[in-house]
């Protein structure tokens, strides 16, 4: 049958992701705006845990590959099968969380089908039968509706934006397809794996606090890390920052780093740019502590203190650590 919605689940070990689980969430509400079955994609390895998941989440139906090329989630081995099932069932929306491995597929399977993508919706609805998506522009300046006219409608959908998929108690049976490339027609190989260690990962986090040039060095990330450690938060740099090899690139937040909307964000000595707002304006609530009551950030900030920040962030910390405890 042709027309339906589908999402990608990114899922390991039988869990599935919190970006996926909010994708799930809002491809239920597309699904049922447009009066479709939803379709949930559970591609890995041991996938019949995810598979009983998506079903619980919402999905209609879920469409799962288990094989050894596709754990590790290599684009190579996930881009044609979804394309593969698309070409052969036609659905009318595919939406995928924009993870980094979404935002791939999603250009993989735009490029193949033949069709257009809309990126980092913030918001979607359906409007005669088009799904409509709201997504930031000229750096978050401007938020622009947007919709593909061919068919399948790619979306993707910015991390934390959308409320996850609840459980519904719902069971199935998966249909079970086979995986769309072999393993000697892949050409990268998985050797390992290495963990982080228990850091909070950026754009998962509910709770960032981030620094700028105002911590004048490598060494004025010890009082925000500690800060960070009170609250269970990630840390995050401006470009600043990274530039000057204080703080490795995956920390940065911003236009050419990642973008991030946590339910509380503390800015902890970074002036505001453009560039570093277009990262984390859609926070939902924003601290901004910054020793010049001009700084830009204190214009998006929902409260700021005008101070030093090496005695209002270790003022806050012993605080937080005593009515956290
Ligand atoms: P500054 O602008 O120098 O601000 C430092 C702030 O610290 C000042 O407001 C100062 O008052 C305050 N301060 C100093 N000492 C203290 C103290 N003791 N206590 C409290 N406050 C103090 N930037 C990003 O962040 N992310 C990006 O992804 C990014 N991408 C870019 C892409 C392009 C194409 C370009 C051109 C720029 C990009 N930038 C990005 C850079 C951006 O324009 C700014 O240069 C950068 O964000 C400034 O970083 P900052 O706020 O840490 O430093």
């Amino acid at each position: 049958m042709s027309g339906g919605v589908w999402v990608f689940v990114e899922n390991r070990d039988g869990a599935i992701s919190a970006i996926s689980r909010e994708a799930i969430g809002a491809a239920r509400v597309v699904a049922n705006d447009l009066g479709q079955p939803l379709t949930a994609l559970v591609f890995g390895q041991n996938v019949g845990g995810a598979a009983t998941a998506a079903f619980d989440l919402g999905a209609d139906a879920v469409l799962a590959a288990d094989d050894a090329t596709l754990a590790g989630g290599r684009l190579e081995a996930l881009g044609p099968l979804v394309v593969k099932l698309a070409q052969e069932r036609q659905p009318a929306v595919i939406l995928f969380g924009a993870s980094t491995r979404g935002r791939d597929l999603a250009a993989w399977a735009g490029a193949d089908l033949n069709t257009g993508v809309v990126a980092e919706a913030i918001e979607i609805k359906v409007d005669g039968g088009t799904v409509k998506a709201t997504r930031p522009v000229y750096t978050g300046k401007l938020l622009c509706d947007t919709f593909v006219k061919s068919a399948p409608q790619i979306i993707t959908l910015r991390s934390r934006a959308f409320a996850q998929a609840a459980s519904t108690g719902k069971t199935g049976a998966p249909e079970m397809v086979s995986a769309a490339v072999a393993e000697d027609a892949i050409p990268t190989k998985i050797v390992g794996f290495e963990g982080k260690g228990g850091k909070v990962s950026l754009t998962d986090a509910s709770k960032i606090v981030s620094g700028g040039r105002g911590v004048g060095g490598p060494e004025g990330f010890e009082p925000l890390r500690e800060l960070a450690e009170a609250l269970g938060a990630a840390l995050g740099a401006s470009r600043a920052t990274v530039d000057a090899g204080w703080i490795p690139y995956e920390h940065q937040v911003g236009q050419t780093g990642k973008t991030v909307a946590p339910d509380l964000y503390i800015a902890c000595g970074i002036s505001g740019a453009i560039q570093h707002q277009a990262g984390m304006r859609s926070s939902k609530v924003i601290v901004a502590i910054n020793k010049d009551p001009d700084a830009p950030i204190f214009k998006l900030a929902r409260y700021g203190i005008v101070g030093d920040l090496f005695k209002v962030v270790p003022a806050l910390t012993e605080e937080f650590k005593k009515r956290l405890n």
